[in-house]
């Protein structure tokens, strides 16, 4: 194989932006994770001269096509429906489908190459995938969005398999939307199989599968505020968000004794100095999972304050968990949390923070745990969903909770065996480098392709 000259940083990016162009959140996510991975491999020339940063970034296939439905109105509807399928070097393709009205390719291939790194962390056979549509939810009833899944779901079920592409939710997609896509999937098929994850526990879904993600995200915050000697007693926290992965995640670091402060919607947030409780979480999955409500009516019943079309991060705060979605903390919001005191920041949500808001957070040495490391829980409870959905044998909600929190120790340590340096540790560093690893070696075991 010939040896390649060095590659600097600003030559790779400029021909990823070249093969895909206008694609900003892709290059965005790309960029974080070669400006580490670079540097790291100048001096593993196998690496380099194999172009596997080339062919990382690169997915194995991008499907595209048309879902057409119809709305309770009689009205054809038209949408376009997605599946990524970025790696499957370590394991069969795996990651959420997310149906949002701004969903397009650049979101998607952020996610999915995000992906790679965070299914490698789990230390569990996940390859990598991502896949939705430009299908907005708000507002449909159960029929439509009914509709809108099975003729989702009659397209995409020809790439799908429980050996070759396991989707699961992510925004926009649940309980009910997982449900109407497994029904759909079985009808077409026949076959009741593990095609995808975060199923009802009644169809083989996994215990702690709903909460994995905002659970891992506060086990990870806690082990790693632990390691410096420090933990989450009485912190005052700031959540974002109010799907999933928030709530869940408030409800973890209240069991574990800090203080959430607020959750925010499309609406805006709202801000309870005296923190969430049991009951006031119930009342707010009940609003969110079941009556599809907006986040004021917390106010109304419980007091504090709604802050309509605001972000929460100029409140004052220790702890900061973004769990909305990808850029919700700019350069400005990054300063205003670091000036109020935030110590430390655990992304929930999936690239949160904007390439500005990471250059600040990395100044000064904050805490910081990309979500590739912090968010990895929630895929790591799906691939133990397939597990169990292959063996047809169930675990309790005990059994996956000890399960989860000993997966993001791994993920930990893995963070820690690559990313410490002089007593600092880098969790973005040590995260992207321990992801890399696991799938550019196994790339280079199959030779090319
Ligand atoms: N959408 C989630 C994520 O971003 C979960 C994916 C899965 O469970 O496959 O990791």
């Amino acid at each position: 194989m010939p040896r390649r000259k060095k590659l600097s940083l600003d030559t790779f990016m400029e021909g990823l932006a070249r093969r895909n162009p206008g694609e900003t959140e892709f290059h965005q996510a790309v960029c974080e994770v070669a400006r580490i991975i670079i540097p790291y491999a100048q001096d593993k020339p196998h690496y380099i001269d194999a172009q596997i940063l080339e062919r990382i970034t690169e997915p194995d296939r991008t499907l595209s096509f048309r879902v057409a439905w119809q709305d309770d109105g009689g009205n054809i509807r038209v949408n376009r429906g997605f599946r990524i399928q970025f790696s499957n070097a370590i394991g069969p393709y795996k990651g959420g489908l997310r149906f949002h009205r701004d969903l397009n390719l650049s979101v998607l291939k952020f996610l999915g190459f995000e992906q790679i790194f965070k299914n490698s962390l789990t230390t569990l056979p996940l390859g990598a995938g991502k896949g939705g549509a430009d299908f907005n939810p708000k507002g449909k009833s159960d029929g439509e969005v009914m509709r809108f899944c099975q003729a989702f779901m009659t397209e995409l079920y020809h790439h799908l398999g429980p050996e070759m592409d396991i989707p699961a939710g992510d925004i926009g997609v649940g309980a009910r939307e997982i449900s109407y896509l497994f029904g759909q999937y079985k009808r077409l098929t026949r076959q009741f199989n593990g095609v995808l994850t975060g199923k009802s526990l009644e169809f083989g879904g996994s215990h702690i599968r709903k909460e994995a993600t905002g659970y891992g995200c506060a086990y990870l915050l806690k082990q790693a505020l632990n390691h410096r000697h420090d933990s989450l007693d009485g912190k005052t926290c700031l959540v974002s968000g109010s799907g999933n992965v928030a709530l869940y995640c408030a409800q973890k670091l209240t069991a574990l004794g800090a203080r959430v402060v607020t959750l925010s919607d499309s609406s805006g947030f709202i801000h309870d100095p005296e923190g969430l409780n049991a009951e006031k979480l119930a009342f707010v999955m009940d609003l969110k999972f079941h009556r599809r409500g907006k986040l004021g009516e917390y106010v109304k019943k419980f007091g504090g304050t709604f802050h309509p079309d605001q972000k929460p991060w100029g409140v004052p705060c220790q702890l900061a968990l973004p769990c909305a979605t990808q850029n919700e903390i700019d350069g400005d919001d990054a300063r205003t949390l670091i000036k109020n005191g935030c110590i430390a920041i655990a992304e929930g949500a999936n690239m949160p923070v904007t390439s500005k808001g990471y250059d600040v957070i990395k100044r000064a040495k904050i805490l910081y745990l990309p979500g590739k490391a912090a968010n990895a829980g929630g895929v790591a409870v799906s691939g133990l969903e397939m597990s169990q959905n292959s063996t047809r044998l169930y675990w309790s909600a005990e059994e996956m909770d000890h399960r989860l929190e000993n997966i993001m120790e791994k993920i930990h340590l893995q963070c820690l065996n690559h990313g410490s340096e002089n007593g600092y540790v880098d969790y973005v560093r040590g995260a992207n480098i321990a992801g890399f690893i696991k799938v550019a070696d196994a790339m280079l075991a199959y030779g090319v392709l």
